[in-house]
């Protein structure tokens, strides 16, 4: 373990020495007996009973790995630990992710205990990597935090990256204040009608707004950074741009910038490619083909005319598409020093 993340002390460890945090696990916990974890709120018992999300009262992982190709405050030089949780409670027409999204059968009888899933942290650990990343956790909170609390206690101590498609809930998140230390949210439409008709959820734009608005009253929009750079603590909201507006970059920018602050970070992202039943012929034409130059250079636009913070990340577009994790540039170079952390 290096020795420079060691002055930043993240928040779950003080709740889990005062029990908050294990207060938490059980409050979360019995949220699975009427599910309403997120705003699908199917309301069914999940220790019986499968939701929309179909995965019951035990976590279920895809895969666990060092994982490089994060914005570089993340991965660093060691990767971000990533923990891919599979699926999901959205069903996105174009999710690059779709084998451990929308496959649930693929699942069946892989559930994770949560002594396994511990292990799982503090292996990620034991290999260097600067933070533990929740990929997809929306649908699996009261099994992470249940986790975090045998972690904690077995010697974790790196921050938790929460990195969600944002269809949370509110009175969830509030119940992860001092938990979660990073929140790497997407925003991903900001039309209720292309929200319906690409996620199948039209009232993704009101949900996300106030999950991220909430991330936001947690944490602010400054950073705490670790010597070498790396991110600790604060929120990056991820932007993918679609083909033809239908994310509605634009929109969503000056909603950070009025309703949040323009001094917010975001990544930019350019990575986009028809994939899942985006690339199935005449499925959906409006997605079937990579974002153009010009689509690109006017989500740049937007970007300059709205936000003014010094933390934005911007994907190179000539590596997109058909590199899955495109070069993120950045105004600054937090990682010059290779041997920083
Ligand atoms: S977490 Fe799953 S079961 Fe619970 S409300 Fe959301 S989709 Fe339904």
């Amino acid at each position: 373990m290096s020795d420079v993340r060691r002055p930043f002390r993240p928040g779950y460890l003080e709740l889990a020495r005062t029990g908050e945090l294990e207060a938490r696990a059980r409050r979360l916990d019995e949220m699975l007996r009427r599910c309403e974890i997120c705003p699908r709120a199917c309301g069914i018992d999940r220790r019986t009973q499968l939701g929309v999300c179909a995965t019951g009262d035990r976590a279920v992982v895809a895969s666990a790995v060092p994982h490089h190709g994060e914005e570089p405050v993340l991965s660093g030089n060691m990767g971000s630990g990533t923990v891919f949780l599979a699926n999901c409670n959205l069903r996105c027409v174009f999710c690059q992710n779709h084998q451990i999204s929308q496959r649930p059968k693929r699942f069946v009888g892989r559930s994770t205990s949560d002594e396994e899933l511990a292990g799982i942290f503090l292996g990620l650990q034991d290999r260097g990597c600067h933070n533990i990343n929740w990929v997809s956790p929306t649908h699996q909170v009261p099994q992470l935090v249940r986790t975090l609390v045998i972690a904690a206690g077995r010697g974790l101590d790196l921050p938790i990256v929460y990195n969600t498609n944002a269809y949370d809930s509110t009175e969830v998140l509030r119940m992860l204040d001092g938990i979660v230390d990073i929140y790497l949210p997407d925003l991903k439409y900001s039309d209720p009608a292309m929200a319906s008709t690409y996620s199948r959820v039209p009232d993704y734009p009101r949900h996300a707004r106030a999950a991220i608005a909430e991330m936001y009253r947690q944490v602010g929009p400054s950073w705490v950074r670790a010597p070498g750079g790396l991110l600790r603590r604060g929120l990056l909201i991820r932007l993918l741009v679609l083909p033809n507006d239908i994310a509605g970059i634009r929109e969503s920018l000056k909603w950070i910038a009025g309703a949040l602050s323009p001094q917010v970070s975001v990544s930019l992202m350019a990575q986009y490619y028809p994939a899942h039943f985006a690339a199935r012929a005449g499925r959906f034409p409006l997605l079937s083909r990579p974002i153009s130059a010009g689509e690109w250079d006017r989500a740049l636009e937007g970007l300059q005319d709205t936000l003014s913070g010094e933390n934005c990340f911007i994907q190179d577009f000539r590596s997109a598409p058909e590199s899955y994790h495109p070069d993120f540039s950045n105004t600054e170079r937090p990682f010059g020093d290779e041997k920083a952390e």
